[in-house]
């Protein structure tokens, strides 16, 4: 027996609206007058980006990190920093936001996406392995939607082939693995602080110098900074190799300061309301919760769920329409296809009327390619999580799911 779907005419699950709060408060405003108060906005002259990575390596239990203008930014400074080059191929996952592949076209290096794991919608080890041939630098592993990739098994394989680490954490602050952050075990850890993220500066990157090296922490500030050596007062300004300006500004790092002081308790709710929301589907046949790595804590930037099409008299696509009448926030899939199905990777043309750096390599981007990350955007329904949710704003939606699983169930 089961009730009359919303999308029948039946009654909504969800009738009262999902819980929602204010991101920014008075303590980003003190922040905010303080830096101006300042008299320079530049980051190397006054003392708030200064205190905002202090705070953050604290938090993150490391020495050295540098800030960005984005979390693309970020990415294209921890490559540039791990010395990726033209013709260099780096190995990185094919759903993403397309800020993971900017930076490595940028240095005219060459990205070869690997497949993923069908549950944790993470890079598979073994599929990186496979991929890997002399011209291969480095991995850029992309922790999705707050949780961790395998990276045990990814750092024993980086070892043994002598490739380089970049971790793209822009969905997931505070997510462990193993008890370590993520961010703190590749060669570098990539953050955004993007309006759309964990927490936000409007716009805005950290990059994570994890070798504890010195050396190392001087070449990813310089490749920020248009190769600008600053030490103290003093400015070395040889132009040895290009790099970008990519500087955070004052402003941005005033918000940080107090944002950052917020990401613990938003890590925390996301991380209890994505749990619970496994705890109460996944004893459901035809449903496929988002599975966390195993040894890992996420924090949730969004939750995507499958469904198992052979189990239902329905699709995807009607699932996730009928789950929407009940009043639950979803879509089905995440992006719209695997980031090499773009027109840039089909034409393999970064630069107009250019084939270059895609000429340097025999890497192909067929359909086909990696066939479990396929998979996943076209049986996947994606949840919104967010802090500001009650716990009944997640019952509502667990009892969304097993209506509407309940009705299309064979
Ligand atoms: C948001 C995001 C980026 C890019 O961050 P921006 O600050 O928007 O440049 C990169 N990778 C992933 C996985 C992201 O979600």
């Amino acid at each position: 027996m089961t009730s009359k779907l919303a999308i029948h005419g039946g009654d909504k699950v969800k009738t009262t609206p999902y819980g929602s709060g204010k991101r920014f408060g008075l303590e980003e405003a003190k922040e905010l007058l303080e830096a101006l108060e300042q008299n320079t906005l530049f980051y190397h002259f006054g003392n708030k980006v200064k205190t905002f990575l202090s705070n953050f390596n604290e938090m993150y239990g490391i020495q050295y990190s540098v800030a960005t203008s984005s979390g693309t930014a970020a990415i294209h400074v921890a490559l540039g920093a791990c010395g990726i080059s033209v013709g260099d191929e780096v190995i990185t996952s094919p759903i993403t936001d397309q800020g993971t592949l900017i930076g490595i076209l940028y240095q005219n290096a060459i990205p070869v996406f690997a497949d993923l794991e069908p549950h944790t919608y993470n890079l598979d080890p073994k599929s990186i392995e496979a991929l890997i041939t002399p011209r291969t630098k480095a991995i850029v592993v992309v922790h999705l939607a707050g949780n961790p990739c395998d990276m045990d098994a990814i750092m024993d394989i980086a070892r043994r082939h002598g490739l380089k680490v970049v971790e793209d954490c822009a969905q997931s602050y505070l997510c462990k693995y193993k008890g370590r952050l993520a961010g703190t075990i590749g060669d570098f850890g990539c953050f955004s602080t993007n309006d759309f993220k964990h927490m936000s500066t409007g716009d805005g990157g950290i990059v994570t110098v994890n070798s504890g090296e010195e050396a190392d922490y001087y070449i990813t500030h310089a490749f920020a900074d248009k190769n600008y050596q600053r030490f103290g007062s003093s400015v070395v300004r040889d132009l040895t190799h290009l790099a970008p300006n990519y500087r955070m500004t004052e402003l941005q790092g005033a918000v940080g300061i107090a944002q950052l002081k917020k990401l613990n308790w938003i890590c925390e709710q996301r991380n209890r309301f994505g749990d619970k929301l496994t705890a109460g589907i996944k004893d459901l046949a035809a449903i496929q919760p988002h599975q966390i790595t195993e040894g890992g804590w996420s924090s949730y930037w969004f939750y995507l769920m499958r469904v198992d099409e052979s189990k239902l008299s329905c699709s995807r696509d009607e699932f996730a329409q009928a789950l929407a009448e009940e009043g639950i926030s979803c879509s089905a899939g995440y992006i719209p296809q695997v980031v090499y199905m773009q027109p840039l990777f089909q034409k393999k043309q970064a630069y107009p009327n250019s084939s270059f750096p895609f000429e340097l390599s025999d890497t192909e981007y067929s359909k086909g390619t990696s066939p479990v990350a396929e998979q996943i955007l076209l049986t996947s329904i994606r949840l919104p999580i967010n802090e500001f949710f009650t716990d009944q704003d997640i019952e509502d939606v667990i009892a969304g799911i097993r209506k509407v699983a309940a009705h299309y169930s064979v």
